[in-house]
């Protein structure tokens, strides 16, 4: 289950793994904000009218929706083994680049 960052709760069970986090015990907070990269340039080789469509598509859809395509907050618990295992996830995926 995730939540937006305004109503966060710490769950009682972990997003992951579904274990359950007892009051008290170890549970791992991770917020997640996810951005358009959207860097200024619109791609020149669009056909002509696809950018009509494009248009087109972004007035149909739901404005809560677009939202989402630009900007999202997620707040997710965590178990230990969890957070670990996101962790070495991470730093794995970073020794890629
Ligand atoms: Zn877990």
């Amino acid at each position: 289950m995730s939540t937006r960052k305004t109503d966060y709760h710490p769950a009682s069970t972990c997003f992951r793994c579904g274990k359950y986090l007892r009051p008290g015990g170890l549970k791992y907070r991770v917020d997640i904000t996810i951005t358009s990269a959207f860097n200024g340039v619109i791609d020149e080789h669009y056909e002509e009218g696809e950018m009509e469509k494009l248009a087109e598509e972004i007035k149909r859809m739901d404005p809560e929706e677009l939202e989402k395509e630009v900007y999202q907050e997620l707040i997710i618990t965590l178990c230990k083994d969890c957070r670990e295992g996101l962790i070495d996830y991470l730093s794995e995926a970073e020794e890629l680049h």
